[in-house]
């Protein structure tokens, strides 16, 4: 039995199956590589889905890991630490927003989003007691608890696992009739939208439906709720992908690379007048704030400054887009994406060809893998190399 089969038949007995991954067992990363449990070397095509951004065991995020955690890694927020203040004022001084509220995982980050935007629908906005609706999109991906798959409307997410959270309004993406339409109708207090639906196969909205969406929800008294968990810290090219159309959400969520793939942080931004109707008590969470995620976070941000991760992310996603392009591929039948946030949508009569074709990048070194049956993300750390990148077309191409 080889080593993988090993470790692949432990998870099988004693893990439950809610993944199916492809079979390929690491044990070790750096940069945009991943190596086996055989010592068999990849290029890294997924980023865990979008949190290693800053690419594996980063050498600056690792030591202050490192170093924090041999320090002091967790107080509760029973107490108060020496890192929370100042990581605060960090973000402040980073995205602009008055204040911060630390949670730890991206799903967490989005619950905390709609307990706020519920709060200030009540306490500010004066809509009468549990009649707040917020407008969702179909195809949405925010996460795996009760609430938030209560407003997905992937059957994956849903089936047999109702009653379901009321309060939401579900409009197609990418229509600003539709939610012109919504806007109207009586209770709605926020619109919770990813700026481009990542696990939905990275679909990128057409130009200035961000910025309608966001004036529209000006104009009604509505918070425009950015999940920029998948899409933000510089994936799409800017540090935020809603700065592509100058669009700066009222309630801003981050997760994944804000820790660089250390471990779960996420963050919920926003103002006084939203952030501060939440008190003592009414909302948090053990890990949140520890004096770990918030040295860990910083240092993570600001390797992806010092590294110029932006610029990176952008040149290089036009230069990936156009080199699949140029493919000229019958297997493929689009290639999209924004930044180093991409996919191609796959074109073949056989159902599984997407899973088959991941399956052959893996055996010629290269770690993708499909969403939504016929679509591939490819989305590098974006330490990835101009040079390096052409040796992930080549395999691309060679696997077709
Ligand atoms: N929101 C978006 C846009 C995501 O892509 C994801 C995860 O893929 C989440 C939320 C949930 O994040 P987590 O898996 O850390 O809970």
């Amino acid at each position: 039995m080889s080593t993988s089969q090993y470790f692949l038949d432990l998870e099988s007995k004693y893990g439950a199956h809610n993944y199916h991954p492809l079979p390929v067992v690491l044990t070790r990363g750096e940069g945009v590589f991943l190596w086996d449990v055989e010592g068999k070397k990849y290029f890294d095509f997924l980023s865990g889905y979008s949190a290693v951004n800053q690419g594996h065991c980063h050498p600056a995020i690792l030591k202050t890991f490192i170093e924090q955690a041999s320090k002091l890694a967790l107080t509760s927020r029973a107490f108060h630490n020496d890192q929370l203040g100042v990581y605060a004022k960090f973000i402040h001084d980073y995205f602009g927003y008055d204040k911060i509220l630390p949670m730890n995982t991206g799903v967490e980050a989005v619950e905390t989003g709609i307990k706020l935007c519920r709060k200030w629908a009540y306490e500010v906005k004066g809509i009468p007691e549990n009649e707040a609706k917020i407008i969702v999109c179909e195809g949405n991906f925010h996460g795996r608890t009760t609430g938030v798959i209560s407003f997905s409307s992937d059957p994956d997410s849903t089936t047999n696992f109702g009653p379901f959270l009321p309060g939401f309004i579900r409009i197609p993406y990418n229509d600003v009739d539709a939610l012109r339409e919504a806007l109207k109708q009586p209770g709605v207090a926020g619109f919770l939208i990813e700026p481009i639906q990542g696990e939905a196969g990275v679909l990128v909205p057409d130009d200035g439906y961000l910025f309608q969406s966001k004036k529209m929800c000006e104009e009604a008294r509505v918070l425009f709720i950015a999940d920029e968990i998948q899409t933000g810290l510089c994936r799409t090219g800017k540090m935020l992908c809603c700065e592509h159309e100058d669009v700066r959400p009222d309630i801003l969520l981050l997760g994944k690379a804000l820790s660089g793939g250390m471990m779960p942080v996420s963050a919920v931004l926003a103002d006084d007048e939203i952030m501060m109707t939440i008190k003592p008590g009414e909302h948090g969470s053990t890990y949140g704030g520890s004096p770990l995620a918030c040295a860990t976070a910083m240092a993570a941000l600001n390797v992806l400054k010092d590294e110029n991760m932006a610029e990176r992310a952008e040149v290089l996603g036009q230069k990936l887009r156009k080199a699949l392009r140029d493919l000229n591929s019958p297997f493929i039948a689009e290639v999209r994406g924004k930044g180093l946030l991409n996919a191609i949508v796959v074109k073949d009569t056989d159902p599984d060809a997407a899973w088959k074709f991941c399956l052959r990048l893996m055996e010629n070194g290269l770690l993708a893998k499909p969403t939504h049956g016929d679509k591939i993300r490819f989305a590098p750390p974006l330490v990835i190399t101009a040079q390096q990148l052409d040796e992930c077309v080549e395999i691309i191409a060679k696997s077709i």
